[in-house]
């Protein structure tokens, strides 16, 4: 369930290197517009075309049978899901890769009937695209608010990445002038020092982040004159605020009762085999991970172990042996990509990290840009593997 990362990777592998297994995947979206790639085009380096995908290919040369509806529910006991048309259908077993949902309740006078004035931009191709279309209308010397979300969230440097890509297209559109102001819940987030020598660098005073031990906290918003209110400070008539809020797994877990307290799915760290009901595999972002961040690479990483875990379980095939990896790249500037790699083992039952390489402050203009292009091949060789 789930036509993203995890979904489809974990799909294809079983439908590949095990035909006997039926392979079914539920998605409730014709068209997946890859989040991954979401700052690249806020940034204006790559199109929305590119960033946007259709199965029509997938269906066309794989066994996977494709039901594009919304799963509504998950029968436990009768392992069946429920589809949004009323059909039931049965499973010897369910992956479960359906993302995150917004905690619309997180950021106070915010919600989803606000989410086309203060725009999130982190799921769905429609506010995706609101918010490119909003930054591109923001006049020069105009401030924009992003209000960053607390741990755990989908993509660690992600919301450094998109301030990094905001600044890049105004700066393109030789709108200099504008100023962005990162109000971050997180006292450091990930690879800060790069992204600061970068900012500082690339875009001289236009982003300023700010962390809630000044800003104390978010009092409110009100999404109809464009205003934060901080314990410190208020921000009134922001030409554009994009709020980030907190994520739990998507809901289709959670109603099933395969979260835990964290609002995520526990799983066994060797399987990705969820610890609340053994039929069950979840990954990607739904997934607590372990020290894995949310990640694309990651979602696949772990939706290869799935997909040999189920085949020992239901074909008895020898375990395979299970390696976990990650590796983030981020665009601070066209050319300029920063990376961390990371490596997992199965420690004390937990995913734990056992090896890491991260970009330095202070690194050549050739291997940045070298980065970037390892980005790019990633993401051909990804979208490949998914769709096609
Ligand atoms: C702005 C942004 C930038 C990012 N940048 C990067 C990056 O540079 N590198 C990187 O590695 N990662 C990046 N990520 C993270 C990456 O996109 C996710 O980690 C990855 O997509 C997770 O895969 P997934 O399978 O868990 O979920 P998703 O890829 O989100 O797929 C979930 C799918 O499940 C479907 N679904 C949900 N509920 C149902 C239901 N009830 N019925 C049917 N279908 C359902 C959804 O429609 C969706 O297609 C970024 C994320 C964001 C938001």
């Amino acid at each position: 369930m789930g036509g993203g990362v995890g979904g489809l990777i974990a799909a294809k592998n079983l439908a590949q290197l095990h035909p006997s297994v039926d392979v079914t995947l539920i998605e409730k979206s014709p068209t997946y517009v890859s989040n991954f790639n979401a700052n690249l085009y806020i940034g204006g380096l790559i199109t929305f075309d590119e960033i946007s995908h259709t199965y029509d290919q997938l269906v066309a040369s794989s066994p996977i049978k494709l039901i594009r509806q919304r799963a509504a529910a998950i029968d436990r006991k009768k392992k069946q899901v429920s589809l949004a048309s009323g059909e039931a259908l049965a499973y010897d077993r369910l992956v479960l890769s359906p993302g995150v949902d917004l905690r619309y309740d997180s950021i106070p006078g915010w919600g989803a009937e606000f989410e086309d004035l203060m725009p999130h931009a982190w799921k769905g191709g429609r506010q995706i695209a609101l918010l490119k279309l909003r930054l591109d209308a923001v006049e020069d010397g105009g401030t924009i608010v992003v209000l960053a979300p607390p741990n755990p969230y989908a993509c660690p440097p992600g919301p450094y990445e998109r301030v990094s890509m905001m600044a890049h297209a105004l700066r393109a559109a030789g709108k200099r002038n504008c100023k962005i102001i990162v109000l971050d819940p997180k006292e450091s987030f990930s690879m800060q020092g790069l992204f600061e020598e970068g900012w500082e660098s690339h875009y001289p005073g236009m982003i300023q982040w700010i962390d809630a031990s000044i800003y104390e906290t978010i009092q409110s918003v009100d999404p109809k004159t464009n205003t934060v209110v901080t314990g410190f400070d208020t921000y009134r008539n922001a030409a554009l605020v994009n709020v980030i809020p907190a994520q739990v797994a998507a809901a289709i877990a959670r109603d099933a009762g395969l979260v835990d307290e964290t609002g995520y799915c526990p799983i066994e760290a060797a399987t990705m085999r969820s610890m609340i009901d053994p039929d069950i595999y979840a990954l990607g972002d739904a997934c607590l991970g372990g020290d894995m961040p949310k990640s694309a690479y990651a979602a696949s990483s772990q939706a290869k172990v799935a997909a040999a875990a189920i085949a020992t379980d239901l074909l008895g095939k020898p375990p395979a042996s299970n390696s976990y990896e990650s590796v983030c790249w981020s665009e601070i500037e066209r050319d300029d990509a920063v990376k961390y790699a990371s490596r997992y083992e199965l420690r004390d039952a937990e995913i734990r990290l056992a090896a890491s390489t991260v970009s330095q402050m202070g690194e050549t203009a050739e291997l940045r840009k070298a980065n970037q292009q390892e980005k790019f091949r990633w993401n051909q060789t990804l979208v490949a593997d998914m769709f096609s």
